[in-house]
């Protein structure tokens, strides 16, 4: 006989054994106990104000590191409350393990506290949903949820713990030893596919390489930097798929996107989906006939919207690897005399005139160019930037460079609002312990800063040195001047008149810093903007807010396409 052990201990240390560093939530009834034995357990705990947040939080642990954190909730609300990250997750292939607590299994049925069927709810949100039915299977439980959100595609799992499950004791001898934590396995290319794509790649008058956030994920940033520049290909990059190849290389094409996406004859596409976000792959955004080079780990996802010329299963890196040495062997170098990389840097040049004009131009109230180039030339080059908002994190992309690889965290393939400030936590604390001299700066929409803001306070309780931009336009898309906001909202019945799209003008965020004793920084010009952005980057303990009233309308340079609507299905 050994020593009585409980369901949180067992729980606490499986969690531990599998590898699970951080975990991100909220505590009540049931699972109180079970935080403090994670800290027990030596994995640190960190208290958030929304499980939402929580659970974009440890997505983006998962994503940084490539290891599952978990998010530790309570029954029925705090469990619902993860479903957006768990679909957000789900949806970016990221990995991350929810653990929910749930009604003791005695009061099941009756209308228990909190009471909520959650291992089916959280089952479309997740590649695996369960409830260990025993504390002996709690270990097992753990190893398979660990394991299944981090190989093949990542994505999210969830783990539910009935009350009586977590409080419930056993002799320690009945908990079998698990093994654990397991290697991602490592897959390798068919090299029949290899020597197709080297065929059809040397053959390609226009070929563009598309790297997406599973090259990204995947770690493959020396195999891809090797491929482009050995081979002088053209690149583009999805938005957190930049910096895998830095934005500033000579074979950045990210300036003559549209065009480099309309020409292109042979698409190399490392670890991206032609969904929403690349266009479907489709006309009139692509050219009809264009020869797709798919190099995904996920075989389901082989010949997705268009057929694929040559569809390759693998790791980005091992396949990546495999294209350069072909390639090489044959001596396969891509001139810069071709008429294509002609075009697509003419191109690239004219559009760099027009964002430059935009950004010179410092009359107050600033706009996005002005207040994101002066934000870029101020910013150290190594820092993590956390982006969201709708014209904050589309003209954010563009004009804040990203040189390195997984430093870029933004709304994603959901297009999620909300994700930033638990985006930035994961971020400024895998700084503090992986990777101290960078600082997390995180730039958002004033309206997509309402969702999770409170978390600013976790900013603090943790001593997070985050920077968070507010990019104020008192709005959703665009606001309205305070007199003519006031006007509409005294000509009628307040709820009837006032425009759904506007928010309280020129509210004060950086104010909220108030909240802690401390001060942030209003500003209104590119001066003030300077100023407060090298005084925020030398605070080191502790977050601050840079509010930044821009111009109530304005937009987005003149694109040739509507983001969304103008592929024909
Ligand atoms: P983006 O939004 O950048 O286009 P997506 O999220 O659409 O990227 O696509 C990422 C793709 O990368 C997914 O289809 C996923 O299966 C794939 N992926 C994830 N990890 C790896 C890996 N290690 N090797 C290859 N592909 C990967
Ligand atoms: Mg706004």
């Amino acid at each position: 006989m050994g020593d009585e052990v409980d369901g949180n201990t067992v729980l606490a240390q499986a969690l531990k054994a599998q590898g699970v560093e951080f975990i991100f939530g909220i505590i009540g009834y049931p699972v109180i106990e079970l935080s403090l034995a994670l800290q027990m357990a030596d994995i640190h705990y960190i208290g958030m104000r929304n499980e939402q947040a929580a659970c974009y939080a440890a997505q983006a642990m998962g994503y940084l590191t490539g290891n599952p954190a978990g998010v530790l909730c309570v029954s029925g609300p705090g469990v619902l409350h993860t479903f957006a990250g768990m679909a957000n997750a789900q949806v970016n292939c990221w990995p991350v393990l929810v653990i929910g607590g749930s009604a003791p299994q005695d009061h099941e049925g009756i209308g228990g506290f909190q009471e909520c069927n959650q291992v089916e709810l959280a089952r479309p949100y997740s590649k695996y949903s369960a409830r260990p039915p025993s504390i002996p299977l709690i270990p097992s439980h753990v190893e398979k949820a660990v394991r299944l959100a981090k190989n093949g595609r990542p994505g999210a799992v969830y783990l539910d713990f009935p009350a009586n499950i977590l409080s419930g004791k056993v002799d320690s001898s009945a908990v079998p030893l698990q093994y654990g934590p397991t290697e991602i396995p490592i897959i390798y290319p068919d090299p029949k596919k290899i020597q197709h794509a080297i065929k059809v790649l040397s053959e390609a008058k226009r070929p563009l390489v598309i790297i997406g956030k599973g090259a990204a994920y995947a770690r493959a940033e020396d195999q891809v930097n090797e491929l482009v520049n050995s081979t002088n290909l053209p690149f583009l990059a999805t938005p957190m798929g930049k910096g895998v190849v830095s934005d500033t290389s000579d074979k950045c094409v990210q300036s003559a996107r549209t065009l480099a996406l309309l020409k292109a004859d042979v698409i190399l596409l490392l670890g991206g989906r032609l969904n929403w976000m690349l266009h479907f792959g489709r006309p009139s955004r692509f050219a009809p006939d264009v020869k797709v080079i798919q190099i995904d780990i996920s075989s389901e996802e082989l010949h997705n919207s268009v057929k694929s010329e040559v569809a390759i299963q693998s790791d980005i890196k091992t396949a990546v690897a495999e294209l350069a040495k072909g390639l090489k062997l044959q001596k396969f170098v891509f001139s810069r005399t071709e008429e294509w990389w002609t075009s697509l840097t003419k191109k690239c040049d004219e559009n760099r005139k027009n964002v430059e004009a935009m950004a010179n131009d410092h009359q107050v109230p600033l706009n996005y160019y002005a207040v994101f180039s002066n934000l870029y030339k101020n910013l150290p080059d190594n820092c993590i930037i956390v982006s969201e908002g709708a014209n904050t994190m589309d003209i954010g992309r563009a004009v804040l460079l990203n040189k390195r690889p997984r430093h870029r965290l933004d709304a994603g393939t959901f297009g999620t609002m909300g994700v930033g400030p638990g985006f930035a936590i994961a971020a400024a604390l895998y700084c503090r312990h992986y990777e101290p001299t960078k600082k997390v700066i995180c730039v958002e929409g004033d309206s997509a800063f309402g969702f999770s803001g409170m978390e600013i306070e976790t900013m603090v309780r943790y001593r997070l040195p985050i920077i968070v931009v507010v990019v104020n336009n008192s709005g959703i898309y665009t606001g309205m001047d305070h007199e003519v906001f006031e006007e509409i909202q005294n000509s009628g019945e307040i709820t009837k008149v006032t425009p759904p799209g506007c928010l309280t003008s020129a509210t004060r965020y950086d104010q909220m810093m108030a909240l802690f004793g401390r001060t942030g920084f209003f500003v209104q010009t590119i001066p003030e903007l300077e100023s407060a952005t090298k005084q925020a980057l030398e605070i080191h303990e502790g977050p601050t807010i840079i509010n930044v009233l821009i111009n109530r309308t304005a937009d987005r340079k003149p694109q040739a396409f509507n983001w969304l609507t103008e592929s024909k299905l």
